[in-house]
C-alpha cells in the first residue's frame, strides 16, 4: 500500500510534527504558492528559508545540493569592468534572477540591485548546502560593501539612486501584465526609493518606505556583520564604527532601537502606501509623506536581535555575560534582560514590544537574544511550547497567530524557536549567525 501523504491533525496537539514540517518545506522547494509571486525580488530570502529549514529538521538531504549552489552563484553581482570599481556600487546578490535585469524594452537601464539582506541570504545557503566559501571571489564584494557604510557607522542596504531620471522610470512603469515586467518594475521601485518593501497585486504597486533616501539601520549592520563572519573577512566594515552606531541605538528601557533614538522594538507597525497607476506627482507626495513621517516608519525585524548578534559576531560580548559587573560591558546588559524578559506575554508567547499579540517570530527574535545572554533559563519553556503548538499548521509549517494560514517567514522562525526549545529530532542553532551550528562550523 502507499504511503499516504495527508495525516490526521489535531489542533490541539502536543507535539511538534516534523514529518508535517519537511513535507511543507519540500512543497516550498519544488514551487512556491502564487501568494508569494510579489515577493519575487525577495526569492533568496524565501529560499534561505527553505533551506536552512530543511537543515533545523535534519532533512537537507531533500534538496539537490548542486543545483542549489549554482543558482545561488548565478545570483553574484559582477561589475562589468574594473572602472566601476569605484562608482560606489555593491557587487553582492541579488535577490533573484528578475533583478539580473540590465534593461528592459524601451531601453531603460537598471542599475545594479544586490542587496546586503540577498547578500546574508545567498551566503547562509551556500554554508548550509556545505560550500566551501573560500573558492567563491569575495574580494570584490566585501572591498565594494564597505562602501554601504556611512560616517555613523550604520550600513546602507544597496546602493540607491533616488530616481536620477523621471523619465527612465516612467519608461520601466508602463508594463500591466507581463510577469517579467512587473518584476522589473518591482526592482526599479526598490533601487530608485531604496525601500526594500515594494510589491505588485493587481496592477497596484505597493511600497513601505523606512527612510528618506536609502535603507540604513541596525538590520543591514546585522547582514554585513554576518556576511564578514560567514567569509571569515572583516575588511568589508570599520567594526569600530559599527561598534558605536550599535550602542547609540540602545534606548532607556534597555531593547534597541532600528536606529539612534528610535523606539526600542522587535517589530514596528508596518505602514503601507499603495500607489495606483504611479505617477511622478504620487510619487512626489510619497516623498513628501516620507518626510513628514520621519521615524515613525515602520519596518519588520529584530532590531534588538540585529544588534546583539552583531556585538556576538563582531566579538564584543563576552562568554560570560551575566557573572561579570554591568560596567564591563558595551552595552547595559542588566537593562536589556530587564527589558526582554518582560516580553513573554500570559499566553506564553513572545511580543514584538508591549501590548502587542505574541507572535510566533517573536520566540526566536527575544528568544534567541536570551539565548546569546545566557539567560534563557529564565524563559517559562513550556508556555512558549504550549503557545507556539497553536501555531503549527495541518499543512505543516507555523503561523503567525493561531490558526491561521502557514507562511515561510513564521514557519522558519517557528522551526529555529523549537531548535531553542532543544526539541528531539532537531538541529542547534547558532543563534548569531541565523543557521545550524553544522552549518556555521561546516562540518
Ligand atoms: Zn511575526
Amino acid at each position: 500500500m502507499e504511503e499516504q501523504v495527508c495525516w490526521d491533525f489535531d489542533p490541539e496537539s502536543s507535539v511538534f510534527d516534523r514529518d508535517r514540517h519537511i513535507f511543507y518545506l519540500e512543497m516550498m522547494y519544488q514551487m512556491l504558492p502564487s501568494a508569494y509571486q510579489g515577493q519575487e525580488i525577495n526569492r533568496l530570502t524565501l529560499a534561505y528559508f527553505v533551506v536552512s529549514g530543511l537543515d533545523i529538521l535534519r532533512a537537507i538531504d531533500r534538496i539537490d545540493k548542486e543545483v542549489v549552489i549554482n543558482w545561488v552563484l548565478s545570483l553574484q553581482a559582477h561589475p562589468k569592468n574594473d572602472s566601476t570599481l569605484e562608482n560606489g556600487r555593491f557587487y553582492g546578490f541579488h535577490g533573484s534572477r528578475s533583478s539580473q535585469f540590465q534593461s528592459n524594452d524601451n531601453g531603460a537601464a537598471i542599475p545594479n540591485g544586490s542587496h546586503l539582506a540577498s547578500t546574508y541570504c545567498a551566503l547562509a545557503i551556500l554554508k548550509t548546502v556545505g560550500y566551501d566559501l573560500s573558492l567563491m571571489d569575495s574580494e570584490l564584494l566585501l572591498k565594494s560593501m564597505k562602501n554601504l557604510q556611512q560616517t555613523d557607522g550604520c550600513m546602507l542596504a544597496m546602493y540607491y539612486c533616488l530616481c536620477p531620471d523621471m523619465k527612465t522610470l516612467l519608461a520601466l512603469l508602463t508594463c500591466e501584465t507581463d510577469y517579467f515586467q512587473i518584476c522589473t518594475v518591482l526592482l526599479a521601485a526598490r533601487v530608485y526609493t531604496g525601500t526594500s518593501f515594494c510589491s505588485y497585486d493587481k496592477g497596484r504597486i505597493s511600497f513601505m518606505p523606512i527612510h528618506i533616501g536609502g535603507e540604513a539601520d541596525l538590520r543591514f549592520v546585522f547582514c554585513a556583520a554576518a556576511i564578514c563572519s560567514m567569509l571569515k573577512n572583516w575588511s568589508g566594515m570599520d567594526l569600530e564604527k559599527a561598534k558605536d552606531y550599535i550602542i547609540n541605538c540602545q534606548s532607556y528601557d534597555g531593547g534597541f532601537g532600528l536606529s539612534p533614538g528610535s523606539e526600542s522594538h522587535v517589530d514596528y507597525e508596518l505602514k503601507k502606501y499603495v500607489i495606483e497607476g504611479f505617477s511622478p506627482v504620487l510619487y512626489s507626495i510619497l516623498i513628501f509623506v516620507t518626510l513628514m513621517d520621519g521615524n515613525c516608519f515602520s519596518v519588520a525585524g529584530g532590531a534588538t536581535y540585529c544588534a546583539v548578534a552583531s556585538l556576538k559576531l563582531m566579538g564584543f560580548l563576552e562568554e560570560d555575560l551575566l557573572s561579570r559587573s554591568a560596567s564591563c560591558h558595551v552595552i547595559n546588559v542588566p537593562l536589556l534582560l530587564d527589558w526582554t524578559l518582560q516580553k513573554q506575554a500570559q499566553d506564553g508567547g513572545f511580543q514584538g514590544r508591549a501590548n502587542k499579540p505574541a507572535d510566533t517570530c517573536y520566540a526566536f527574535w527575544i528568544g534567541g537574544v536570551l539565548r546569546i545572554l545566557q539567560a534563557d533559563k529564565f524563559i517559562d519553556e513550556s508556555a512558549l511550547r504550549g503557545f507556539l503548538l497553536t501555531c503549527q499548521s495541518e499543512y505543516g509549517g507555523f503561523s503567525k497567530f493561531p490558526r491561521l494560514l502557514p507562511d515561510l517567514y513564521h514557519s522558519y522562525y517557528g522551526f529555529c524557536a523549537f531548535s531553542l526549545l532543544k526539541e528531539p529530532g532537531l538541529n542547534s542553532l547558532c543563534i548569531e549567525l541565523g543557521i545550524t551550528v553544522v552549518a556555521a562550523i561546516g562540518l
